[in-house]
């Protein structure tokens, strides 16, 4: 398959289809009346069905042409284009993904294909002879948007009318009546507009960035948070859109999109198109319609608007660009950071990958030359870095059943006599991550998982964190049947919200953890109520690690430093580096200067010490020594097999077999760990076993491991799923 030669298939004559089933493969078709282009959007039939389809090629020819079908109709939106095709067919090769999945993820634009594309409208006409309120209320509204054309929803929500109205003045010619298309365009961003005026270190940024624009090129633009990279980067945006092409910046939150949205609103005098799992679906069908036809010129998105149609995509921004979120750890397993370095390649597109506390991946390719680099040194004005302190709680009292050691307390005390705000960081959500019996030390398991249950006070349940079932918290122990004697042990962030109230009764407390909120809405504005000064004490889990800006918070505490380091996790000390480092910039924004206060019992580790001393570039480089030396990503190649099944058996069988074949991987010198039980050995009642591939950085790992798995046949109750660069090992 070839996605480079576009070719027109006369009426009748046979062609092959990329469909969203999953059938791994392509299906011949007879091209319909008036025939169809490669990248035209069909509909075919497929057994009774009628399924979405996209012309691939030249038929191929497995079955006689006088038995193909016809493709029933071309859809109305523009062809998929060259570009696109060539992405889903290398992001199909390197995540080893079946081809229409591929597909499906660039199409889910729900409603896309039915539905009129031409809707009805009004416009004012010749004014009524009897003028009632409610006529009168339709004429201001149509005042109010300037005299456009409205749907009668629009007009009767608007007015607080009855549609009998709108037709009524429809039918007396005080409105006419007209056609238009149901998506509208996004309105025009004006990249003239003047932004901030940019420190030097901004502008020198700003300027390498308009540069390269135009090209594939890849920058990291690395600086503490403040530092005034998201301005650098809106003028790579600016100058992208001067050169009419469209841009795309990715968010790893959606509670981060509406800080965002306004300042683009002020800087280019209008919304971008918004795609996340929160936009509604007539958003989402619209942006996906207007994407293809350029008149949406810059997409804020989750990751998969990687995987919209751009017209002329020039530019992509991944903020965060550490963030684990972007990497998708169910269906398809790709990472966004590095779907969006391939889509680029090959739109000729620049990316800028923005972030505090990069990856090691990106720190070592800017390292390497293989990407730009680019560093904002100071605090954005007068705003300083805080001053990092560990709290060595080895030489500290802390009572039982309570986590704030007496000099967190005395810091909080003095934020809360100041008027400033504080936050207590603990990565850990709900009440408490463990129930254990007092009597016989029976702990609470989930019955379909391996994972223990955590308390939800909240929910006033024990919760499974793996496939969120819940159970009542019982009063009596499942084992040993006797009462009251079940209790939480550890905390969570509504265990240290029960602590804070107590220490400090009167003071306003709010908890950010995403279990507590129902709605992205209601987490905007929670986190709008606090960046307005509405809580005195924050309780957060990572979710507030993330670029929220909290003008008054001055003091940052960390409640378990050590959390992350422990488990062989590959990625342990990177990820507790970054998240410390991230909730620590947190502190001390606008013109104070923050404190984040440490609680650890290992004041010593490397990582902890790297954290304290701010010494972001020694601690890259003794990670990067580490991994280079064992030969393990970036400076090699890992891919995880996950073979699961109901039935234990199975699993192992599938591993074994795969594990005595590996003769396609050693051919590439790779080696092959495991079978073994994953870390998580049972999710949804499904058992889980783990193969691991090791291969040097330039071995062709893909097609060894298709080589490789395809030897094995698989039991029906089997799942495997091959995770190209994982990123955790659960
Ligand atoms: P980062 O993306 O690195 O976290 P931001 O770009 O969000 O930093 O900047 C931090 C704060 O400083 C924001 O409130 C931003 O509006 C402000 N800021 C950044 N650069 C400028 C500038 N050149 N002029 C005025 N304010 C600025
Ligand atoms: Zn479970």
């Amino acid at each position: 398959m070839d996605a480079s030669d576009v070719q027109f298939f006369a009426p009748g004559q046979p062609l092959c289809v990329l469909t969203t089933q999953p059938l791994d493969r392509l299906l011949d078709y007879r091209a319909p009346e008036g025939g169809a282009a490669t990248g035209a959007f069909v509909e075919v039939p497929l057994g009774p069905r009628k399924v979405l389809g996209v012309v691939w090629g030249a038929a191929q020819g497995d079955y006689p042409v006088a038995r193909l079908r016809q493709v029933l109709r071309v859809l109305d939106v523009p062809p998929m284009r060259d570009e696109l095709r060539a992405f889903l067919l290398r992001a199909a090769d390197y995540t080893l993904t079946p081809l229409s999945l591929m597909l499906f993820l660039a199409t889910r634009a729900p409603g896309l294909f039915h539905g009129p594309a031409m809707i009805r409208v009004y416009r004012v006409g010749t004014p009524p002879q009897r003028m009632t309120d409610a006529r009168k209320r339709v004429y201001e509204v149509f005042d109010g948007f300037g005299g456009a054309a409205l749907t009668v929803g629009e007009i009767t929500r608007a007015a607080s009318v009855s549609g009998s109205v709108v037709h009524t003045m429809a039918a007396q010619g005080a409105l006419i009546e007209g056609e238009a298309p149901r998506d509208q365009p996004y309105p025009r961003l004006d990249p003239a507009r003047g932004g901030k005026d940019l420190s030097e270190d901004q502008s020198q940024a700003a300027d390498e960035l308009r540069a390269r624009a135009g090209d594939f090129s890849v920058t990291l633009l690395k600086g503490v948070t403040g530092s005034g990279k998201t301005e650098v980067y809106l003028e790579a945006v600016a100058e992208c859109l001067r050169k009419g092409r469209q841009a795309l910046v990715l968010l790893p939150e959606i509670g981060l999109t509406e800080g965002f949205l306004e300042r683009v609103e002020a800087r280019f005098g209008a919304r971008p198109g918004e795609w996340h799992s929160g936009a509604t679906v007539t958003e989402r069908r619209r942006l996906w319609r207007m994407v293809g036809e350029g008149r949406a010129q810059l997409v804020v998105g989750a990751r998969s608007a990687l995987f919209l149609p751009y017209r002329d995509l020039g530019l992509i921004v991944v903020d965060e660009e550490h963030d684990s979120s972007y990497k998708q750890e169910d269906g398809v397993l790709y990472n966004a950071r590095d779907m969006a370095v391939l889509r680029a390649s090959l739109a000729g597109a620049q990316v800028v990958l923005a972030s505090a506390t990069p990856s090691l991946e990106t720190w070592v390719n800017a390292g390497s030359g293989k990407y730009h680099r680019l560093d904002l040194h100071a605090r954005f004005g007068v705003a300083e870095l805080p001053d990092m302190r560990a709290i060595d709680l080895r030489g500290e009292t802390v009572p039982h059943g309570r986590w704030i050691s007496p000099s967190l307390q005395q810091a909080v005390q003095e934020r809360l006599d100041a008027g400033e705000q504080s936050l207590i960081f603990l990565n850990r959500r709900g009440f408490a991550p463990l129930t254990v019996c007092r009597a016989c030390g029976h702990q609470m398991q989930c019955a379909d998982c391996d994972a223990r249950l955590v308390e939800h006070r909240f929910l006033k349940r024990l919760m499974c964190h793996q496939c969120g079932a819940t159970a009542p918290v019982p009063t009596s122990c499942p084992s040993c049947h006797k009462e009251g004697t079940m209790h939480p042990v550890g905390p969570g962030v509504e265990r240290m919200e029960e602590e804070v109230r107590a220490l400090w009764p009167q003071a306003r407390v709010a908890v950010l953890s995403s279990d507590l909120f129902g709605s992205a809405r209601a987490l905007k504005a929670q986190i709008a109520d606090i960046a307005a000064g509405g809580a005195d004490i924050i309780i957060g889990t990572q979710l507030v690690a993330k670029g929220h800006n909290f003008p008054l918070l001055t003091l940052v505490g960390v409640i378990d430093a050590d959390l992350g380091l422990h488990g062989n996790d590959l990625r342990a000390a990177e990820r507790t580096f970054q998240l410390i480092r991230q909730v620590a910039g947190r502190a001390g924004r606008a013109e104070r200067r923050g404190v984040a206060l440490m609680q650890t019992h290992q004041p010593d580790h490397p990582v902890i010490k790297a954290i304290l001393s701010g010494d972001d570039e020694g601690f890259w480089q003794a990670e990067s020594a580490e991994r280079a030396a064992l030969a393990m990503p970036p400076f090699g190649r890992l891919a995880g097999i996950i073979l699961s099944s109901p039935n234990l058996e199975h699993a192992f069988d599938v591993g074994n077999a795969l594990a005595t074949r590996a003769e396609p991987l050693h051919r590439i010198g790779a080696q092959v760990y495991g079978p073994a039980p994953a870390p998580i050995a049972r999710v949804r009642g499904r058992h889980r076993v783990r193969l691991l591939v090791k291969a040097a950085k330039t071995a062709p790992l893909q097609a060894a491991i298709r080589a490789w798995a395809a030897q094995v046949k698989l039991p029906n109750d089997l799942r495997l799923a091959v995770d190209i660069d994982p990123q955790s090992f659960w």
